[in-house]
């Protein structure tokens, strides 16, 4: 005797099970919306790039367009080194079938060779010393704690989405290690790769700040980010990371949260880039304006947006 469940299941027609479309997933939209932010905050950040906020003012009032120029004078919808280093560890994580820091260091390598529009110093420094040693694992240096590691996290919290937090942590330091080996650099780099996820399952902000951002200053007490407002940050990541939070945390939507962050200036394409990474994960591809979308290089947009999805059914396998 069946369970009538049981045999309405049996005797029912088999349905053939159509694959929900990706953006249907919600975390695959919102994997989509982070990349997607990424680039953009990228692009919009650099046009004021270095600028204070008083600069911004005298020449752009607020700056929200994303219209290139900057001191890389970029064409509009142009990204630089935040994306494309992203993207680049990106296609290594896809072609290894997981984060390796040989795979990486190789990848950005191959990156610096082809002549970016812009490079960390530190970055630039730690590559040329792996062409001479084979080492992907730079030495470690209290010194090095510039933003640069922090700026390409977002294909491992893509690719290690779902995975446990110590593989996740590993799979960070593979990374972040190539170019940045430091505990400073480190903290950040984490702390926003399970921001990252925290969003992508749906967790709110107020969650989010508590367990994540908090829990970091509660760790690492140099990243309070609460004391004063942030200008001009610098590329320390501790700088990076007080502006970040504070857009991030103090605005109510995608829109207004990239306007905050690019508006303080500074290390702005990178600032941009990170916190466009989190605030897209945190309100999902409807919330960002089309006409970023649209102002965005084409090719840049669909490669983030392959990209991401690549690297979400990776983390499913
Ligand atoms: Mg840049
Ligand atoms: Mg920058």
């Amino acid at each position: 005797m069946f369970w009538t469940g049981e045999l309405i299941a049996r005797n029912a027609p088999v349905r053939r099970r159509v694959a929900p479309a990706p953006w249907e997933e919600p975390h695959i939209g919102k994997g989509v919306a982070a990349y997607l932010g990424l680039a953009i905050g990228d692009a919009l950040g650099a046009t004021v790039e270095f600028l204070t906020p008083n600069e911004i003012r005298h020449q752009h009032g607020v700056h929200r367009e994303i219209t290139g120029g900057g001191w890389l004078r970029l064409k509009a919808g142009k990204v630089t080194d935040d994306t494309t280093m992203s993207l680049a560890l990106g296609e290594s994580i896809l072609a290894s079938g997981g984060v390796d820091a040989k795979a990486a260091a190789d990848a950005f390598n191959a990156w610096m060779r082809a002549k970016p529009v812009d490079i960390g110093n530190t970055v630039r420094r730690n590559l040329i010393t792996y062409r001479q040693t084979g080492n992907p694992e730079a030495p470690a240096s209290e010194h090095d704690a510039g933003n640069g590691a922090a700026m390409r996290t977002l294909p491992v919290a893509l690719a290690c989405y779902g995975q446990p937090p110590e593989k996740t942590i590993l799979a960070s330091r593979a990374q972040a290690h190539v170019t940045h080996h430091n505990e400073i650099s480190d903290a950040a780099c984490e702390t926003l790769i399970f921001m990252v996820q925290d969003f992508l399952a749906g967790r709110d902000a107020a969650e989010v700040k508590r367990e994540r951002a908090d829990e970091l200053v509660r760790r690492h007490p140099i990243f309070a980010y609460e004391k004063k407002r942030s200008e001009n940050p610098s590329g320390y990541v501790v700088d990076t990371i007080h502006a970040v939070f504070q857009s991030l945390f103090d605005t109510n939507s995608f829109e207004d949260c990239m306007i905050d962050v690019v508006n303080r200036g500074g290390d702005a394409d990178t600032t941009g880039a990170i916190v466009g990474m989190l605030a897209g994960a945190r309100y999902g591809l409807e919330a960002i304006p089309k006409r970023w979308q649209k102002a965005l290089e084409a090719a840049t947009l669909a490669a983030c947006e392959q990209q991401a999805m690549a690297l979400l059914e990776l983390a499913r396998r």
